[in-house]
């Protein structure tokens, strides 16, 4: 089924405690892209970059398969730039620039050929070119999923309310959820969080795995414990490209289905951290997955019999 991914596309420059990045290919949208595409080959992407976005850093989208005419070129401007500093323990994170600059005045223009998306993403950005998006289509899709951070609460809160309205699915941080909520209790935050539009709620939280939310019930998955951690830049988009590229697969969108996208989310994102940037995710193959999936499939499941209550 066609994904349809919003999502900034542009240089990141990453610090760890392990070193730094340099500037490589980054943005919402990248992460969410290559991650989807082990699931889907009908993704298109629409973004924006500028005069200084080499042709060569299209080529992790063309090798996946990932239609990329909804890349405007602008070439007045520089590309998005973000950069951040991780601290010891590597879930948290200063961000040290973020320069929008092609992304200031970004009016996102979606080729005809994907005016009807089955599934829609909409990566972190600007509420207001969320929105545009979502005015834009030709019929409301399947699904849409957003994310969102604390830089849009606090710039465009009145604008992030509407959108929330229009999608099924947020999917944020635990920090961002009690930001915007309000609330410290996770359950309490995400109880909020529907009441403002979706339907289901995800929290991210971080190595500490991932809080599915929806109507009374909740799903939870660990974060598989890792040998190496190097940069977790982009696990949140790449979880989300994941989960929504295993509901787009199956087609499935009940919660049952959701709680397995959820597994296979979090087993892209393990592989991102990996390494720097998107390098992981650009070196391995449907095989690794599968064996990923089978370690978190081993490392929750047990069998005890009533008895030994
Ligand atoms: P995550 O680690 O999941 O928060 O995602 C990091 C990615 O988000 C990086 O590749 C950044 O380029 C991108 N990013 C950071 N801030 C913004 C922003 N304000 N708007 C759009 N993309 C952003």
């Amino acid at each position: 089924m066609s994904i349809l991914v919003v999502g900034s596309i542009g240089f990141d420059f990453i610090e760890t405690p392990f070193g730094n990045s340099g500037k490589i290919i980054g943005g919402a949208g990248t992460y969410i892209c290559l991650s989807a595409s082990f699931f889907s080959n009908k993704i298109s992407v629409v973004s924006k970059v500028g005069k200084d976005f080499p042709t060569s850093y299209m080529q992790p989208f063309i090798a996946r398969k990932i239609n990329t005419r909804g890349i405007q070129v602008d070439q007045n401007e520089e590309t998005f730039f973000w950069s951040g500093k991780y601290n010891s323990d590597l879930n948290t994170r200063i961000t040290k620039h973020t320069q929008l600059n092609v992304l200031k005045n970004f009016i996102p223009e979606i080729p005809p050929h994907i005016l009807k998306p089955e599934f829609l993403v909409l990566g972190n950005m600007s509420p207001q070119i969320q929105k545009m998006v979502l005015e834009n289509l030709n019929s409301k899709p399947k699904l849409v999923l957003m994310d969102t951070m604390n830089y849009w609460m606090s710039q465009e809160l009145e604008q992030l309310k509407l959108v929330l309205k229009k999608v099924d699915i947020i999917s944020i941080k635990d920090e961002e959820a009690r930001e915007l909520s309000g609330e410290y209790s996770l359950i309490k935050s995400a109880s909020k969080i529907r009441k403002m539009g979706p339907k289901f709620v995800i929290i991210r939280k971080g190595d500490h795995g991932t809080l599915l939310f929806y109507n009374k019930f909740i799903f939870f998955a660990p974060s598989l414990p890792l040998v190496e951690i190097y940069d977790p830049t982009g696990a949140g988009d790449t979880f989300n490209g994941g989960f929504i590229g295993y509901l787009s697969k199956s087609g499935d969108i009940s919660f049952d289905n959701m709680k397995r996208a959820v597994i296979f989310g979090s087993a892209l994102s393990s592989f991102c951290v990996e390494k720097f940037g998107t390098e992981q995710l650009q070196s391995i193959n449907q095989n690794d997955l599968s064996d990923r999936v089978q370690q978190f499939v081993d490392m929750v499941q047990f069998n005890y019999e009533i008895e030994d209550l």
